[in-house]
């Protein structure tokens, strides 16, 4: 086994860092790193992107917002990578019948969250790393082994099955959901670790461009994210440039009562069957529905939380490999792109590397818990909820207050996507509008109560007074009971 020493890697500020993985967060990392004087070698499992296609299957197109951008400004590939964005406004719900409806995300009108190809996005990233003269690249190697108090990581070629040892200064694991730097972690100190799987999973379909129609090449409007809540399941579908949507099926993996599942659903026929009861307004733009079901294979969903996220001062973990949360926020990439700059900022800050971890694990660690919460609640809103005129009178609502009351009221999805709060603050100012919006309905009916109250004692005295209140009161509770019942089994049988 060859063992580099991370001194031939060194350069005049001498430290070298060792980054497994090529994704999102790898490739953005290695160009911030190397921009601030640091050595970096990127090892990637697979082959090198620029030469062979990515595989098809995972979802091709993500949503890029504000805390997204933010990073991508930094490295200075905003407009490379934007250039080619859809800007999607508002969700465009599809009920089972009727026409579809659309919902603004922002009171404002220009504010969108961003539909880019994954494969450009993670091109660009990775152009960019392999244009720093401080960046080696290295690909078709496996990470199978790290060991934090050396700082050494060992790698299988995947053509040779030779292994290799490198080490450095510093180990950062951006090598996904399934870290194999993780793994090596939990083997080797007191690191709790808890990984859920979702009980949905999904599977991606295509709705191909068109030659006529009002919005064409697209066959629905290009500048919304198109939603069809089933309940207990739903799909989406985020435009690309081509004219092509990429639509997600989120289908639970197991036989469900009142909602097809992949359990069930298995041949091409099935799935036309459900389709023609199910997403009826699609199916006649989904030509291909009957290959995409059968060719494209289902993924699994899962939320990682990790801790810590650092081992003797030398390895730690960014991304989806600390904290890989579900898609319904678009926030996965988006946040490992805020990990990037958190690390580079504690690396620039801290002389210790050992302190520059614990700095980046203490800004991180509670907010990667916090949008993984705000995730899994989101699915329940976009698969469910949103398909209820109760859901646009609240969400018409909100959108009313914080006209009103600005800032201090503005919505948790305004906070998530089109600001850079930390997700700490988005879920609790979240909240604070939440509990504002219930009091603004709440209060003026008790105000009223206690107004009438006072009235009927002051006409006909206080037993009436009294007898009518405790009539009211039993009616208000017992309705509210009532509906509170229907609502807890709603939510049960509607839960992610
Ligand atoms: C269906 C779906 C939709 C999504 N939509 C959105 C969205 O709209 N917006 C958003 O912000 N996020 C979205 N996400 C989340 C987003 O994809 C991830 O958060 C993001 O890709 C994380 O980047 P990463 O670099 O940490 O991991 P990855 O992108 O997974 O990259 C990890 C890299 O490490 C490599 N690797 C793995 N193991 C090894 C090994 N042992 N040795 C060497 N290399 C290895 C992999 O090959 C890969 O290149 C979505 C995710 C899914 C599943």
């Amino acid at each position: 086994m060859r063992v580099i020493e991370s001194a031939t890697m060194q350069n005049v500020e001498g430290r070298s860092a060792l980054i497994v993985g090529t994704g999102l967060a790898g490739s953005l990392l290695a160009v911030f790193l190397a921009r601030a004087g640091w050595t970096v070698r990127l090892v990637e499992r697979r082959h090198d992107p620029r030469e062979k296609r990515f595989a098809e299957g995972r979802s091709i197109n993500l949503a890029i917002s504000a805390r997204g951008i933010k990073a991508l400004q930094r490295a200075g590939l905003e407009d490379r990578v934007m250039k080619d964005a859809l800007r999607m406004y508002c969700r465009m719900i599809h009920p089972v019948q009727g026409a579809s409806h659309a919902h603004p995300y922002s009171n404002d009108p220009t504010r969108g969250i961003n539909s880019v190809s994954r494969s450009a996005l993670n091109l660009a990233l990775l152009d960019a790393a392999a244009s720093e003269a401080r960046v080696s690249l290295l690909f078709a190697r496996r990470c199978t082994h790290v060991d934090s108090v050396k700082g050494t990581a060992t790698f299988v070629d995947e053509a040779s099955g030779n292994a290799e040892t490198f080490s450095a200064d510093l180990i950062v694991g951006a090598d996904g959901a399934y870290s194999a730097v993780r793994d090596a972690l939990l083997k080797s100190g007191r690191v709790d670790f808890s990984q859920t799987f979702l009980t949905h999973g999904y599977k991606e379909l295509v709705i191909p461009p068109v030659t006529s129609g009002k919005y064409a090449p697209h066959a629905l409007e290009p500048d919304a994210l198109h939603i069809w809540p089933r309940g207990a399941s739903m799909m989406i579908a985020l435009p690309n440039p081509d004219g092509s949507f990429t639509c997600t099926l989120f289908w639970p993996w197991e036989d469900a009562a009142n909602t097809p599942s992949f359990a069930t659903v298995r041949s091409a026929a099935d799935a036309r069957a459900v389709f023609e009861r199910d997403y009826q307004d699609a199916l006649p733009l989904m030509p291909t529905l009957a290959e995409d079901f059968e060719r494209n294979a289902a993924g699994s969903m899962v939320t990682v939380r990790c801790s810590p996220w650092t081992a003797n001062g030398r390895v730690t973990l960014i991304g989806d490999a600390a904290h890989a949360v579900v898609p319904f926020y678009g926030q996965g990439a988006n946040a490992s792109f805020e990990d990037c700059e958190a690390l580079t900022d504690a690396l620039a800050a801290h002389a210790n590397i050992a302190d520059a971890l614990r700095a980046y694990e203490l800004a991180r660690k509670a907010n990667s818990n916090a949008i993984a919460d705000m995730a899994l609640a989101n699915f329940v809103e976009m698969r469910d909820h949103s398909a209820k005129a109760s859901f646009r009178r609240k969400k018409a609502y909100g959108r009313f207050l914080s006209r009103i009351f600005g800032r201090y009221l503005e919505p948790e999805y305004d906070l998530v996507s089109f600001s850079t709060v930390p997700y700490t603050e988005a879920q609790s100012r979240g909240k604070r509008t939440s509990t504002f919006m219930f009091a603004s309905i709440v209060l003026p009916i008790m105000l009223a109560g206690a107004g009438l109250f006072f009235y009927v004692e002051r006409e006909y005295g206080k037993d009436t007074a009294t007898d009518l209140a405790l009539k009211v009161l039993v009616l208000v509770f017992g309705i509210g009971s009532i509906v509170d019942v229907a609502r807890r089994i709603s939510t049960a049988s509607a839960r992610p």
